[in-house]
């Protein structure tokens, strides 16, 4: 079997963070894989709410121990690309395998990582100086994807089929993330119903990992038409916009004036929590995905006496990723419909700011290589 060849340069291309929302493109030196890791060629990677939320504001990125500003510090998690080298012992994966990537890898040694929450690993940031305990996570704490090459330990890297577009391929990480909240909120959703507050990127995803898995009614909510007829696309039964309908009445009245079994925060609205804990049933649940600017207020009475469930989710533990790959490689839903901008790399701050701004009804803003 021929084994595909690439010439791997000494240096690449990368953007850093410098101070708060200024970026510079550099030059770094290309990493080599070690111990099971691979050299990955970034074919593209997709903008998320949380790179702008580090860009500007610096956490939850963490390097050196400090906000990663003026560290040489590459931002971007959410990619795919081709191996093009293999570390010593690694036999899971070919070079010129095509692979999307989980986010963290964690630290494999605390607590939290031997129970697969790699995303609430107890040594987050720990991999600098004195405290090389071996946390990674691209983007956050190591070097991200906003550049030419990247390194990552084989247990984060997931295969993409052939018939899969580098597009589409970097949104199994964002699938990933829907899968999670659905398995803290109970993993078996067939049949039971769910309502998705917020139609961006994680929610949209939210509703079609959901219908995939049977789950009926699932119900979206959000403030703009667009993204609520994609969500129609990808399968949603019935679409709420807020600004025109009481997302209370309308969810009550499509669940026989009892609520919904689940809700899936995906909006970080103001009042989101106290509207999200009043649209379930008794014994209903509640997951939140999305970051609030500011401290909510919330009818702790109602979540007691009805005997409600929270759960806060971060990323994408439990090997979700490779859960939702396995989806959208058996096709259940079409990802890319969320897909709606591409830019080169050179060209990252205008993706940013297409993505920053919601420009042209962008939704995920991709940047492509190759
Ligand atoms: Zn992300
Ligand atoms: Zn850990």
């Amino acid at each position: 079997m021929a084994v595909a060849e690439f010439d791997i340069p000494k240096t690449m291309k990368a953007w850093v963070l410098d101070d708060p929302d200024e970026l510079s493109f550099v030059s770094k030196p290309v990493p080599d894989a070690r111990l099971a890791e691979v050299l990955i060629r970034i074919d593209a990677v997709a903008i998320c709410a949380t790179d702008l939320e580090i860009i500007s504001h610096g956490a939850p990125a963490l390097i050196e121990g400090e906000l990663p500003f003026n560290k040489n510090f590459t931002p971007g998690h959410e990619f795919m690309g081709t191996i093009v080298d293999l570390g010593p012992s690694v036999d899971e994966f070919a070079v010129g395998d095509r692979v999307a990537v989980e986010i963290h890898a964690g630290c494999g040694r605390c607590r939290r990582c031997r129970e697969g929450m790699y995303t609430s690993c107890h040594n987050y940031g720990m991999n600098y100086g004195d405290h090389r305990k071996g946390h990674r996570a691209n983007g956050y704490t190591t070097d991200g994807a906003f550049t030419e090459y990247a390194v990552n330990h084989v247990n984060t890297l997931v295969r993409v089929p052939d018939f899969m577009s580098d597009e589409e391929a970097t949104l199994i990480v964002t699938a990933g993330t829907a899968v999670y909240g659905l398995d803290v909120l109970g993993g078996l959703v067939a049949g039971q119903s769910l309502a998705v507050t917020g139609a961006g990127p994680i929610g949209l995803l939210a509703v079609a990992v959901a219908k995939a898995l049977g789950a009926e009614p699932v119900i979206l909510t959000d403030i703009v038409e667009d993204r609520l007829e994609i969500g129609t696309r990808l399968g949603a039964d019935l679409v709420v916009n807020a600004t025109y309908e009481s997302v209370h009445d309308t969810i009550f009245a499509a669940t026989n004036g009892r609520g919904v079994d689940f809700v899936f925060e995906c909006s970080g609205a103001p009042k989101a929590v106290d509207e999200a804990i009043k649209l379930v049933n008794r014994g209903g649940r509640v997951c939140l995905a999305a970051f609030a600017s500011e401290p909510a207020s919330v009818d702790v009475r109602h979540i007691v006496t009805n005997n409600i469930y929270l759960f806060g989710i971060r990323g994408e533990g439990q090997s979700a990723v490779r859960r939702a790959a396995a989806l959208m490689a058996q096709k259940k839903f079409n990802a890319s419909l969320i897909h709606t901008h591409t830019f080169p790399l050179k060209e990252l701050p205008t993706g940013l700011r297409y993505a920053r701004e919601k420009l042209d009804g962008a939704i995920k803003v991709v940047i492509k290589n190759h």
